[in-house]
């Protein structure tokens, strides 16, 4: 087979939060798949990213005080111990916001938009349309910052796109009594032009008809039938937002008005592209990044332009089920008709529920928390053994129960396949100086077994079916257990004359072993590598796992590979957490590290008395401030003063601040500036994110304080 060129992506997770153990199964799950392609041989580019943009974002940016880029950041500085935790093997990791996502998304809607009439013309079409505008914020409001009463069952505070008490389905216009939910303000309709994807085009459901319904590049069905026959009914039938129904596919919406956080859209200032024509372009991006990393390194390695030019290229998302019709309806006809190649196949999976459909719930969490699932010392392998044992490769939930994860963590991975190789290494080490010996007819008859089954374990990775590659693979260790318990090697090993079959007897097991580790090795990366190492055998693959190990062949030394589940660890997993404190850093930063009394006592703090104060010719920011802090009179018999400034001209005309008094930190070194020396520091308050929140505010003692006390 030659060799193939793939890239795949997993969802981009929304930074507005950590991530969850729904990420963790998608994640995990696309690691399996790639990790498989990559021991075939094949070329594997697998990229993710976090998606920054949208009014999620900025709104919770602005809560937290700070901006967007800084929230964002925050979010992407916690992903690794994650994906290193959980051993996901992604080349990179990219943002949204980056530079290359700007240039992309724009170029795409630029050749969306400019499609020659000999095609078709444009898809991008301008509408006017009316919205919701929150007059105190003074902006557009997304439907989930519309509340209201539900205008069937009358319940209250209900978000404008649908209800959770009923869950009837409606548009936020039809809402009593709304409300914004940012400001409390009464929202007022306003028109807005926005452009849109026309999706509704007679090109556009052709192509996707043919794209979702016909067959893939190897002449199969191209998505999962249960996709299929979902987005079937989005050519037939499609509810609008006001509830009524109309025929085919409607046009998309991809344009917001400021402020948003977002690309702007090219030519048309005051208008963002909707996060969703970004994020997945989020996936070109991070490749591109990567590609061009890559090339800096290394010049002869390919430029983006020239990967996604090879016509073999294979393009693969894997996506939950909840963002179905961006993956098979707006992404493919966006990059078709953009003049890009459409994607492969997207990979759909269900939900991940934990013990026993118990919802998941963003506020709630479902109750396993990856971090601490590896802050409790469980082996990130159990989770990933387990999940392939669940994933079928179809879109079903999958349940997290954990009762069955100790029995077929415990039981199947370490007590059939594990315990192979504990119970019959020790013996070729003590008995036999590490070397393998000759396997005989039944032992032979045995492994035959399991050689044959490479090809079609093999095929049910590339299928993404690991379920039944893990259940046929226990089902070849179990052959093997009981080849063991048929010739009892610990008893071989205390009778006369025996050597050469409990010889022959552990060096079956031990290629056994091997074959087994190789099926799993996409799901258990570290283990086989550990097992790689105990054998003293190259990276396993399946290809070369059918060359049976030689007799003489010397093994190392081997050491317990795998723990069991302590039901103790199960048990602090789910344990409610201790109500959480809701810490937030005032004023935009933490609370600066603890110092002693005589540290504090360093600062001499004196109240000042503003005797003049003046605006600094050549700076906008600067107040020059005169200041007497009691320090007596000059031969002269004037005040001795201080002359200091102080960066509060966007706050304060200086005739403001003429004879106020005020805190000035009086023993700062003298500092040098352009404009003269600054003779200490007048305090003043201020948010840590200034552009944001801008404002700063100076300090003003009660009355009875005189210039020169000490503040204490
Ligand atoms: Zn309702």
């Amino acid at each position: 087979m030659s060799l193939r060129q793939i890239f795949v992506t997993t969802a981009l997770p929304y930074a507005n939060g950590n991530f969850h153990i729904g990420h963790i199964m998608e994640y995990i799950q696309a690691d399996i798949w790639v990790r498989f392609q990559r021991m075939q041989g094949h070329a594997v580019n697998f990229v993710g990213a976090d998606d920054t943009h949208g009014a999620p974002i900025m709104i919770a940016a602005e809560k937290a005080g700070v901006s967007p880029q800084h929230f964002v950041a925050n979010i992407a500085a916690g992903r690794k111990q994650y994906l290193d935790g959980f051993h996901i093997s992604f080349d990179n990791w990219h943002s949204t916001d980056a530079v290359e996502n700007h240039e992309l998304a724009k170029q795409i809607y630029k050749d969306l938009r400019d499609i020659p009439d000999a095609q078709g013309g444009s898809l991008i079409e301008r509408k006017t349309i009316e919205q919701f505008f929150d007059p105190e914020k003074n902006m557009f409001l997304p439907d989930r910052f519309i509340k209201g009463e539900c205008p069937k069952c009358h319940a209250k505070e209900q978000y404008g796109d649908n209800c959770e008490v009923c869950g009837a389905v409606y548009a936020p216009t039809d809402l009593i009594n709304p409300f914004s939910a940012l400001s409390g303000a009464k929202p007022e309709l306003k028109t807005s032009e926005h452009f849109f994807f026309k999706l509704s085009d007679p090109r556009c459901v052709a192509f996707l008809q043919n794209w979702t319904q016909g067959l893939d590049e190897q002449g199969k069905p191209r998505l999962q039938p249960e996709v299929a026959n979902k987005v079937k009914e989005w050519f037939s039938v499609r509810t609008n937002p006001d509830g009524t129904t109309s025929e085919g596919l409607g046009d998309w919406d991809i344009s917001r008005d400021a402020p948003y956080f977002g690309i702007e859209i090219p030519d048309a200032p005051g208008k963002y592209f909707y996060v969703w024509l970004d994020a997945p372009v989020g996936y070109l991006a991070s490749l591109k990044n990567l590609l061009d990393k890559r090339r800096a390194e290394d010049a002869k390695s390919p430029s983006y332009e020239a990967y996604m030019a090879d016509p073999t290229l294979e393009q693969y998302h894997f996506i939950g089920k909840d963002i179905v019709t961006f993956h098979t309806l707006f992404w493919p006809a966006m990059l078709h008709f953009s003049g890009r190649k459409a994607p492969n196949n997207v990979f759909v999976h269900g939900f991940l529920t934990v013990n026993n459909g118990e919802k998941m719930s963003k506020s709630r969490g479902t109750g396993l928390d990856p971090l601490k699932f590896l802050g409790l010392g469980m082996n990130p392998e159990w989770l990933r053994y387990y999940l392939a044992a669940k994933l079928n490769g179809r879109n079903e939930d999958v349940d997290f129960n954990a009762e069955d994860f100790m029995v077929r963590v415990n039981s199947d991975l370490v007590g059939k396949f594990i315990n192979i190789a504990s119970r019959s290494a020790g013996f070729i080490a003590k008995r036999f100086d590490g070397k393998l010996g000759v396997v005989s007819a039944d032992g032979n008859a045995l492994l035959s077994q399991l050689r044959e089954a490479l090809a079609p374990i093999a095929q049910h990775f590339e299928s993404r079916d690991f379920a039944r590659a893990v259940r046929e693979t226990m089902a070849l260790a179990d052959r093997v257990n009981e080849y063991v318990d048929a010739n009892k090697p610990w008893e071989l090993a205390k009778l006369a004359g025996q050597d050469a079959r409990l010889h022959d007897v552990c060096s079956t097991c031990l290629e056994a072993f091997r074959l087994l580790s190789t099926m799993l090795k996409p799901i258990l990366p570290v283990l086989a590598e550990q097992v790689e190492a105990f054998l003293k055998i190259p990276p396993l693959t399946f290809a070369n796992a059918a060359q049976a190990l030689p007799a003489g062949h010397v093994i190392g030394e081997y050491k317990h590979l795998m723990q069991r589940v302590d039901i103790k660890m199960l048990e602090s997993l789910f344990e409610a957490p201790e109500p959480a404190v809701q810490k937030v850093s005032p004023g935009g930063e933490d609370i600066a590290p603890t110092i002693s009394i005589d540290e504090f006592a360093k600062i001499d703090l004196r109240i000042a008395h503003i005797l003049h104060c003046e605006a600094v010719e050549g700076s906008t920011k600067l107040l020059r401030l005169t200041l007497d802090v009691g320090e007596g009179v000059d031969a002269q018999g004037k005040p001795l003063t201080r002359n200091v400034f102080s960066g509060i001209a966007s706050m304060y005309q200086p005739q403001d601040l003429v004879g106020k008094l005020t805190v000035l930190a009086a023993n700062l070194a003298p500092r040098k500036m352009k404009f003269g020396i600054s003779e200490g520091m007048v305090l003043a308050a201020s948010h840590a994110d200034e552009k944001t929140q801008p404002g700063i505010y100076i300090l003003e003692p009660f009355p009875g304080a005189k210039p020169g006390m000490r503040i204490h």
